[in-house]
């Protein structure tokens, strides 16, 4: 069973996907880690990014690969590399252009079909495009302030900014993510919407497991 965790950046995805995989032992897929990986691989090969074409052919020449938690771009971990600010604003660049979505999707549904659709999977468009018949979606909101707190609190330790350069960082790509012809962020019809601002991470995980275990329990599951 797929379970899809989609939501804006700094809304505490990606750690309540790593928990909620080790609670029930599923392996985790970072979909944003695949699209920052492309984008380094479009910074490398120097393309122009406004030149669809030469994006293309330079992400579908790239080989990526997620593995335990980590991202890598043609045989090298590059999982800190991807997380500059630089690469944060190109991968929400990259991610709009739509056959560069083909691309990486593909990896992305690949990787799950060789875990025996067994996963828990983290992006933007997880629940309405990449895996539209997941078992179990959740879309997690929070306050804008709050997002752009945790997103700074999160990068303190590496690249240090300010929580009002995060914030104005965080709406400038949520509203190209969601204004976005390709895959725009949006909760699925049939998603749980859960609103994280005032809530504990292990509230969270909580909520998550309470529906992922309910969807074991259906009939079809059994
Ligand atoms: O989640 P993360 O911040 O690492 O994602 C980086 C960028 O990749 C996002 O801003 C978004 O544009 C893109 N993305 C996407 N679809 C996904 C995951 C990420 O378009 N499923």
């Amino acid at each position: 069973m797929v379970i899809a965790i989609d939501g804006p950046g700094g809304v505490g995805k990606s750690t309540v996907t790593q928990r909620v995989a080790a609670a029930r032992g599923l392996d985790y897929l970072d979909t944003g880690a695949t699209y920052r990986a492309a984008a380094l691989a479009v910074m490398r090969a120097g393309v122009d990014p406004s030149d669809g074409a030469a994006v293309l052919e330079a992400v579908a020449a790239a080989s990526i690969e997620y593995w335990n938690g980590s991202i890598f771009l043609d045989g090298r971990d590059v999982s800190s590399e991807v997380r500059t600010p630089e690469i944060t604003a190109a991968s929400s660049a990259v991610a709009g252009i739509p056959e560069v979505r083909d691309v990486v999707v593909a990896m992305q549904r690949q990787w799950v079909q060789s875990r025996g659709g067994m996963a828990v999977v983290e992006g933007r468009d997880i629940g309405t495009v990449v895996f539209p018949d997941a078992a179990v979606k959740v879309f997690l909101t929070a306050r804008p302030e709050i997002r752009a707190a945790r997103r700074a609190a999160d990068q303190a330790a590496g690249h240090s900014e300010d929580v009002k350069v995060v914030r104005e960082a965080l709406d400038e790509r949520d509203r190209a993510d969601s204004t976005r012809e390709a895959s725009p962020l949006r909760a699925a019809d049939d998603a749980y919407t859960v609103d994280t601002s005032d809530l504990s991470l292990d509230e969270v995980v909580e909520a998550v497991l309470l529906l992922v275990d309910a969807a074991r329990r259906r009939p079809e599951m059994l």
